[in-house]
């Protein structure tokens, strides 16, 4: 009875190391990993999303205790040039 050799492990191996993919965090989309700038995204729209999801979501500045003179309004000239 001839016994052929297990070569299918190493096989499967190579292959699955070719194909990695990654989910992008947008969309959970799969996205491809090699040839793609907008890594770990799947696009560049996706990308814009999230960025503009973190800038909103916890972009807060905290209350600075600065000594601020009460009483001193002066006046703003804000002179435009339009043309
Ligand atoms: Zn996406």
């Amino acid at each position: 009875m001839p016994r052929s050799k297990n070569k299918a492990t190493g096989l499967l191996w190579s292959r699955m190391m070719k194909k990695i993919t990654i989910t992008c965090p947008t969309c959970k989309k799969e996205a491809k990993q090699d040839d793609n700038p907008f890594r770990p995204f799947c696009s560049e729209r996706c990308r814009l999303i999230d960025l503009g999801k973190w800038a909103s979501e916890e972009y807060r500045i905290a209350g600075e205790n600065k000594d601020i003179p009460d009483g001193e309004a002066g006046g703003e000239n804000n002179s435009e040039k339009a043309g």
